[in-house]
């Protein structure tokens, strides 16, 4: 499905299976260069979103996020690899409830991605107050 938004006055587009796709072939590349890396969580539908306490704008939400647990010794490496190919990772090994320790790995850094993009997914807009 190809999503459209406008940035300012400029129209876009945002072809999500082509997305889903090269960050898929992201983690594949990742994951035979961290071989002790395991990915527990990739896609989730906004309601389970929520229910893990994830962002509204979760890239997960659109398959482009992935979890990984891994041996603590080896998150900065693994976190370097994956710069190196592009993606954005975050370092919640230090987390203790919700998901649990991991590495989040996501395709682009936070922001991003338009808003209208997840309103057209069905992702519902609250402002924070
Ligand atoms: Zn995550």
């Amino acid at each position: 499905m190809r999503y459209s938004f406008t940035s300012g006055d400029s129209p876009g587009s945002f072809d999500l299976p082509t997305e889903q796709r090269e960050f898929n072939r992201k983690l594949r590349l990742l994951e035979s260069v961290q071989r002790n890396a395991r990915l527990t969580n990739q896609l989730r539908d906004a309601a389970r979103n929520r229910v893990v306490g994830g962002n509204a704008f979760s890239q997960h939400i659109l398959g482009l996020a992935g979890d990984y647990v891994l041996p603590r010794g080896e998150v900065q490496a693994f976190m370097q690899s994956a710069r190196d190919l592009g993606l954005s990772p975050v370092d919640e090994t230090v987390k203790t409830k919700g998901t649990g320790p991991h590495v989040h790995v996501q395709a682009y850094p936070a922001g991003v991605i338009p808003r209208q993009v997840y309103q057209q997914i069905g992702v519902q807009i609250r402002e924070e107050p």
